[in-house]
């Protein structure tokens, strides 16, 4: 007889990355797979929703997303769902495109220090597999590499992962693998209306200035649509109400980082910035911003030890023209991810964020007015003062004038169009969850939170 409370259940952390590749496929979708065999046939009882946790979007030879998920579950039979796990990943994995999965196993009720703290570095830094697998050795987790097992490193961080301040949830749904490939019919007076009235608690569905619907994905994957938002409930109910008409496989909601900047929570000016390293960093402007073809600026910052950084702020990101107005002396905080320039091979500090924290006032110096004729006077040459050519007053010195800055103080996101899934949206800040949210005590997931139709 099954028995949740028996003895014989053990909590087992099952993570997995990169089963997708750029052509197709989905590491959510087989995690969607993975869950109702587990739940369904397996008897495993989740004792938390599936994770989908983004890493580090700064790394280069990621797959699209760079998102990694992690089941928690308790069962008394652990070593089928690993077998079970092992045939799936290698089977349903797009291996011939160039995916290169990785599945991690950690049995135990506890998640160790170590793999918390690899874990937040997974967020912003780069990490190897030899490091990966080093911690795993020591950890006793067990890891399986597919291809180059790129995976694992992501598998093993989603597990390391416990999202416990601040975090979103995402409901997708699945399309009919017949499906696949068509064009997604979706109604946008119901995308709009979820929009508006599920606001702030849902995020990311519309983008109101591109009038573009952002709930469903382009490609030939297997995602018909997602809803992002605050709590299971929420999202639950706003995808129920935008279904459509195309019969669907299923849905389930995933427990995310989507949304919550992660991956700048790490100070680097106090740190030896590493290329596709992720952060913020607190400077001050030090050489005014250049526009270039394109309208991509440059600008130059340094930071309280008077490192000094070049900046870039791309066009796409649509912060361009407000940190074209910026001037030495500026106080700002940026969100910022580390590439290599071009020219030189120094780091180039690429903007994800602009604060403004505090603007200098911008002093020019002018030739003096006249009094009687209200026109500009004229130099009569170096350190021989000022005249006016109409009535002949003169005057010793130019007059110092303070232009007005056309800039206020606060925190800028770029355009809707070049978020990232971990770009945390303007209204949720001040919205942090910021509560743990603890696993351990073992919450009743929502009655809806996976559905086959
Ligand atoms: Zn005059």
């Amino acid at each position: 007889m099954f028995d949740p409370a028996s003895k014989d259940m053990k909590v087992v952390h099952i993570g997995f990355d990169d089963t997708d590749s750029q052509r197709g496929r989905c590491t959510t979708n087989l995690a969607y797979k993975i869950t109702c065999k587990l739940k369904n046939e397996m008897d495993s009882i989740f004792i938390d929703y599936p994770l989908l946790v983004r890493l580090n979007p700064n790394i280069p030879w990621k797959t699209r997303g760079n998102g990694a998920v992690c089941l928690r579950v308790k069962s008394d039979q652990p070593e089928q769902i690993i077998e079970y796990l092992l045939d799936t990943v290698r089977r349903e994995s797009d291996l011939s495109n160039g995916a290169n999965p990785g599945v991690a196993i950690f049995a135990g009720e506890d998640i160790p220090l170590a793999l918390r703290q690899f874990s937040s570095r997974a967020m912003y830094d780069v990490i190897d597999i030899k490091e990966t697998e080093n911690l795993a050795s020591q950890l006793s987790i067990q890891t399986f590499k597919f291809g180059e097992g790129l995976g694992i490193i992501g598998a093993v961080a989603s597990i390391g992962s416990l999202l416990e301040c601040d975090h979103t949830y995402e409901a997708i749904a699945y399309r009919k693998e017949q499906f696949c490939g068509s064009p997604r019919e979706i109604d946008r007076s119901k995308v709009l209306k979820i929009n508006t009235d599920t606001h702030p608690f849902t995020f990311n569905s519309y983008d109101s200035i591109h009038d573009r619907v952002l709930v469903t994905p382009h490609g030939p994957d297997p995602v018909f649509c997602g809803i992002r938002g605050e709590d299971p409930f929420t999202v639950i109910r706003a995808l129920e109400y935008i279904l459509p008409i195309e019969r669907l496989e299923g849905y389930m909601v995933f427990r995310t980082n989507q949304g919550t900047n992660m991956h700048l929570q790490n100070d680097l000016s106090i740190k030896k910035l590493r290329t596709h390293n992720s952060g913020y960093i607190r400077c001050f402007v030090t050489k005014r911003p250049t526009i270039i073809r394109g309208g991509h600026v440059f600008f130059e910052v340094s930071n309280f030890n008077n490192n000094k950084y070049q900046v870039a702020v791309y066009e796409p990101t649509g912060l361009g023209k407000l940190a074209s107005k910026l001037i030495e002396g500026d106080h700002i905080d940026i969100g910022i991810s580390v590439s290599k320039g071009n020219s030189n091979g120094s780091n180039v500090l690429n903007v994800e964020y602009l604060t403004i924290l505090n603007i200098v006032d911008e002093v020019t110096n002018i030739n003096p007015l006249c009094n009687k004729c209200r026109k500009r006077m004229k130099s009569e040459g170096k350190n021989k003062g000022f005249q006016c050519k109409i009535c002949g007053d003169k005057s010793d010195s130019k007059v110092v004038v303070t232009n007005s800055r056309d800039l206020q103080s606060g925190t800028y996101l770029p355009s809707l169009k070049a978020h990232r899934h971990l770009t945390k949206p303007l209204h949720r800040f001040g919205m942090e969850k910021t509560y743990p949210y603890l696993p351990k005590i073992f919450k009743p997931l929502n009655s809806e939170w996976l559905k086959s139709f």
